[in-house]
């Protein structure tokens, strides 16, 4: 079975959830990424010394050019630089369209787009203002559990309503995959591998 996810923002939220489903993939089950991103992360400002693993100071270009090789040791992925404007269809049949008309269809779709703005149609009844942000002007997505924003649409990241801090994007793209596959499956899922699972 292969099932394809659009995720709209790649830092570090949207990376870590294609990270996940590239880990995830197995006989049973494959997966078609794609990737919209239109380079303006938060991320790209700041310097990292608070996650555990990460080199110290670790920048925004280093750790997506190491997260993308990772990837691409267990998956192929595609990467659109472009901003996405507006989502249609329902899941199972989303098609995701960008500022230059290009349309990607796919089973689900991941928002990962950051605290700044969400002016992607088809979004705009659930934006509301983000309460964890230490500045004015924020916004995030009402989810409700697992944060699921409407059936098959997720939010990763800072625009699922979380702290504005790496490791708290990273663990909220991870809850938001794994309430993917765990819909997939029709059960609750993780992905756990242990020193002999790829062996
Ligand atoms: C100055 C500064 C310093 C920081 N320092 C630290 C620190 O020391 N430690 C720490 O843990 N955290 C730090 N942070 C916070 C950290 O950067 C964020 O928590 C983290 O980047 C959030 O990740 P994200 O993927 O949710 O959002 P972002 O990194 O903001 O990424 C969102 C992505 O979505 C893309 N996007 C948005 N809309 C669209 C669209 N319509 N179509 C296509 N793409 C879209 C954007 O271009 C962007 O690339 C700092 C932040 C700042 C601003």
């Amino acid at each position: 079975m292969k099932k394809s996810i659009t995720i709209i923002g790649g830092s570090i939220a949207g990376l870590s959830a294609a990270l996940f489903f590239a880990s995830a993939k197995n006989n049973e089950l494959d997966f078609d990424i794609t990737i919209f991103d239109d380079g303006k992360a938060d991320l790209k400002a700041a310097a990292i010394y608070n996650v555990p693993f990460f080199p110290k100071g670790a920048q925004a270009s280093e750790i997506y050019a190491h997260i993308k090789e990772q990837i691409a040791s267990m998956l192929e992925v595609k990467y659109i630089d472009s901003t996405v404007v507006s989502i249609n269809g329902e899941k199972g049949d989303f098609t995701t369209t960008d500022e230059q008309g290009l349309g990607v269809k796919s089973d689900y779709i991941i928002v990962a787009t950051g605290a700044s703005q969400c002016n992607i149609k088809g979004l705009e009844n659930f934006v509301i203002p983000h309460t964890l942000m230490p500045k004015p002007n924020k916004i995030c997505l009402r989810c409700g559990e697992r944060q699921m924003v409407k059936e098959g649409i997720y939010a990763a990241g800072l625009v699922s309503g979380v702290t504005t801090m790496v490791a708290c994007a990273m663990g909220s793209a991870n809850e938001a995959a794994c309430a993917i596959l765990s819909d997939i499956k029709g059960t609750l899922s993780v992905y756990h591998d242990t020193p002999s699972t790829r062996s």
